[in-house]
């Protein structure tokens, strides 16, 4: 089968595979829609998780399920799926203990690009497919859908790291996809101030639909300054990080009220560390807490996900800005995320 794969750091291209075997908890899946990520970019381009030859890449996918193993009891050949990126082992250890998506080690829950081949190919693997996969909801848009399979759950994950309570003031830098996502998720939560940080003008005005209340343009002015002025110098209670670089954390601290919490879902693929301002930081003792995770996958969630646009509580095609068909399309639907024109939010693959 055909698949398009990290060749090697900074190297992509088409390749030829066996089809992957199913195991007896497994499924085969065949794409229906698929989306690149900007994860794929940190992955190839700036070698984030190190080394990986011939791996294909891509985690993100509606699907048809094409073969299942023998122990799964949910799901059948000509189901329709959605497939989070995070697809954990849901007998280990690290699931027992809360952590799903460490699974078998840090990060290991997110296999798909990782640890093996991802869903840009004609067909894909699902380890543990009762756990992990979930029905595409009869009359779903699977376009809609595929933006549940990582960007809801990270951005809506941000919000709940950083802990967003009713009426609490939130800044969200970054509005990409997830930023957006994040947005939704505090104006769900009940948050009362969203400040989203961010310049793409299709970006902005999206934040606004989504919920933010004030936009800031970290290139017209420190944020610091900007977010510090509107909250009359009082800070935020809590901030969601969803782009920007290692400096970025010198900011979210700088912003974040004492007793504050940052929920971090960005994916730092450069450099060796973060920055915390001691000061800011209150000598070590100003109770500003950083967390920060990789998504939660599971069916339970990606069902409950899936109801909030049943329930049209949430709207997540609005993020997709361009389209493209067939496999063919993976190319420069990639590509496209590389280069992030000022027009793009998230280009699709209809399949
Ligand atoms: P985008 O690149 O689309 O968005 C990044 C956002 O950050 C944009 O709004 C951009 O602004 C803004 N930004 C860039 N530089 C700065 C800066 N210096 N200060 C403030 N804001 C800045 O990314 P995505 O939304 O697709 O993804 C966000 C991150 O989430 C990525 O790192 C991705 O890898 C990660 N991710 C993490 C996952 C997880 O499970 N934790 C899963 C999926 C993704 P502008 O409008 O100017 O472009
Ligand atoms: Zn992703």
């Amino acid at each position: 089968m055909k698949g398009f794969a990290m060749l090697g750091i900074g190297k992509t291209g088409w390749i030829n595979k066996e089809r992957p075997q199913c195991g007896p908890l497994d499924a085969i899946c065949r794409p229906i829609v698929l989306a690149p990520c900007t994860s794929d970019i940190h992955t190839v381009w700036e070698g984030a998780i190190g080394e990986r030859t011939d791996m294909i890449l891509g985690h993100e996918s509606v699907a048809e399920v094409v073969e299942v193993g023998s122990c799964v009891k949910y799901f059948k050949p000509g189901d329709r799926v959605i497939v989070p990126a995070i697809t954990p082992d849901w007998n280990s250890l690290e699931a027992q203990g809360g952590y799903q998506m460490h699974s078998g080690g840090m990060l290991a829950g997110w296999k798909f690009s990782n640890f093996k081949d991802g869903v840009f190919g004609e067909f894909f693997h699902v380890n543990d497919a009762d756990g992990n996969l979930a029905i595409l909801p009869e009359g779903m848009d699977p376009v809609a859908a595929c933006m549940l399979a990582d960007m809801v759950p990270t951005g809506f994950h941000g919000i709940e790291l950083a802990d967003v309570q009713f009426g609490d003031t939130v800044a969200v830098i970054g509005i990409g996809p997830v930023g957006l996502m994040s947005v939704a998720g505090a104006a769900l939560r009940g948050a009362s101030h969203i400040y989203a940080v961010g310049s793409r003008p299709n970006c902005v005005q999206l934040a606004k639909e989504y919920g933010a209340t004030d936009i800031i343009n970290y290139k017209e002015g420190d944020i610091v300054e900007q977010i510090m002025e509107k909250t009359g110098d009082k800070g935020v209670d809590k901030v969601i990080v969803a782009g920007g670089d290692n400096d970025t954390f010198a900011q979210a601290i700088t912003i974040l009220k004492p007793g504050g919490k940052i929920g971090n879902v960005n994916y730092l693929g450069e450099g060796d560390y973060i920055k915390i301002p001691r000061v800011e930081w209150g000598c070590g003792m100003g109770h500003k807490i950083i967390a920060g995770g990789l998504m939660p996958g599971g069916r339970l969630r990606m069902e409950k996900l899936a109801s909030l646009i049943s329930t049209k509580r949430l709207d997540p095609g609005k993020l997709v800005t361009h389209r493209f068909e067939g496999l063919e399309g993976i190319e420069p639907a990639l590509m496209l995320m590389k280069e992030k024109p000022r027009d793009l939010i998230k280009p699709v693959v209809v399949i």
